[in-house]
């Protein structure tokens, strides 16, 4: 779903800059649409500690934990119908 969305954002991007020499526009929307993508990610949590599955100590990576970072909780199964 976020390579998706990423790949089409790129796509977009290149499309518009190809039409119209310019993508200062597609990149605001390409940003707008990548944002709108990230906000259910943002709310992937832990169910058993509530810790975001993105951020991995300090860093933000665009797929989500299977086991929590912070309990140990098996993810996996609680947000198998997220995938
Ligand atoms: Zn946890």
């Amino acid at each position: 779903m976020m390579l998706g969305v990423l790949a089409l954002a790129i796509i977009m991007v290149v499309l518009v800059d190809r039409l119209y020499g310019h993508s200062t526009l597609a990149f605001a929307a390409a940003i707008m649409m990548l944002v709108i993508a990230n906000a259910p990610m943002l709310r992937f949590n832990c169910p058993a500690c509530g810790k975001n599955l993105f951020f991995r100590g300090v860093l933000v990576v665009p797929w989500p934990n299977r086991i929590c970072s912070a309990c140990g909780h098996d993810c996996d199964s609680a947000n198998s119908q997220n995938r």
